[in-house]
């Protein structure tokens, strides 16, 4: 492991007990130095309780963090090489926003001179050259959340948490945003730790996304594997849309795969799964997008395909999402992108053929 790849906060067998409940079970992880990394997961999976216990702002029942191997079991939050940006983004509404972001320097007694040489330059790098003299009454949802990332990156932190960053921000705004953070966080370097419940807004943002669920990790990966290879049915689908059927496996070994999946049309053969399979009772899932969905037969005779009557239909402008409902009662979902201006051939009522590459089919056993 070179220095680049070693872990640069580490955090061995975390857990936060309120009374009976953990919050927060027997958490290990390794985040890089440089890494913008998201911890996903609903409502009260434990996503914040982890999040303020690096901040030092809750106290771990057992375990233990080392930020840059130095361990901050005892480290007061103060004294941690870490700031943490809140959801509300918490400005002092009566402070211009020079003031709001100068505000940890002047606290510390830092000398007028560089402050003002620090917070333009901050200003330059979150856009905001121009609004120093504004209150945060004064600033759109876009830019108060560029003054609380300012803010809280002005003391240089090695480790910025952010707890929902984008959360108060509407859609359009957020994904201009997110590639705003994304640059930011480049042109700093610092190692980014972000907490969201939104699986777009970690996709995108993320090196790597751990998946948390009732207090403990799921899955940890880049997140075009946890979208193609997730690990079970929680994570395929918590993450993006993803059709699901039961089936059984007839025969399994290492180079393929023998499955019955009454919804896809019967047996499937599948080609190099990633292991063998030793059990009966399996899923298959498959994301709406790997559908392919047409009028007529496909041509091509070693692909699989079933046939179905569309029963709902929506168009969001790049793609159409189809629910057909197959001829054996199932309903599958299909995206389609919309390549061609006015390319709705395909419509409520039709006769559809669905067909698919067998290596678009995960197989998922819990
Ligand atoms: P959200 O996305 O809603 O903020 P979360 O994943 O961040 O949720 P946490 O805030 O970490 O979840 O809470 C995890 C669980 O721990 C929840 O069930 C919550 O009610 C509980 N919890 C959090 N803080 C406390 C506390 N101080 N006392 C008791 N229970 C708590």
């Amino acid at each position: 492991m070179n220095d680049n790849e070693k872990a640069f906060i580490e955090i061995r067998g975390i857990s936060k007990y309120f009374g009976d409940f953990a919050a927060v079970y027997k958490v290990d992880l390794d985040i890089k130095k440089g890494e913008l990394f998201s911890i996903l997961g609903a409502s009260g999976s434990g996503k914040t309780t982890l999040l303020r216990m690096m901040a030092g702002l809750e106290i771990p029942t057992e375990g233990k963090i080392f930020i840059d191997g130095i361990d901050m079991t005892n480290v007061p939050p103060y004294r941690r090489p870490v700031n943490i940006m809140f959801q509300n983004y918490a400005l002092f509404p009566h402070m211009t926003v020079f003031d709001n972001i100068a505000y940890g320097l002047k606290k510390e007694g830092v000398a007028k001179d560089i402050i003002q040489d620090k917070v333009s330059k901050m200003l330059t790098l979150v856009k905001l050259s121009e609004y120093g003299k504004r209150k945060p009454n004064q600033l759109s949802g876009g830019e108060s959340q560029r003054v609380a990332l300012a803010r809280s990156l002005i003391k240089e932190p090695k480790v910025l948490l952010l707890d929902e960053p984008l959360a108060a921000l509407d859609k359009k705004l957020r994904q201009s945003t997110q590639f705003e953070l994304i640059d930011i966080q480049e042109e700093l370097g610092v190692t980014f730790v972000i907490v969201t419940h939104d699986q777009e807004e970690a996709m995108t943002l993320s090196d790597r996304i751990a998946v948390m669920k009732e207090g403990e990790f799921v899955q940890i990966g880049a997140p075009n594997l946890i979208y193609e290879h997730p690990k079970n049915k929680f994570v395929a689908d918590f993450i993006g849309n993803i059709n699901m059927f039961d089936a059984t496996v007839i025969d399994s070994n290492e180079q393929d795969v023998s499955i019955h999946c009454e919804a896809l049309g019967g047996d499937i053969v599948l080609q190099k799964p990633s292991r063998a399979y030793n059990i009966k009772e399996i899923s298959v899932a498959l994301r709406p997008e790997k559908v392919m969905i047409d009028k007529q037969q496909p041509t091509d005779e070693n692909i699989d395909f079933v046939t179905g009557i569309v029963e709902d239909f929506g168009y969001f402008g790049n793609l159409s999402i189809y629910r057909v409902r197959t001829n054996n009662g199932q309903i599958i979902q299909v995206s389609k992108q919309n390549r061609i201006r006015s390319e709705h051939t395909i419509t409520w009522a039709d006769e559809v053929y669905l067909s698919w590459e067998s290596d678009s089919l995960i197989l998922l056993e819990s």
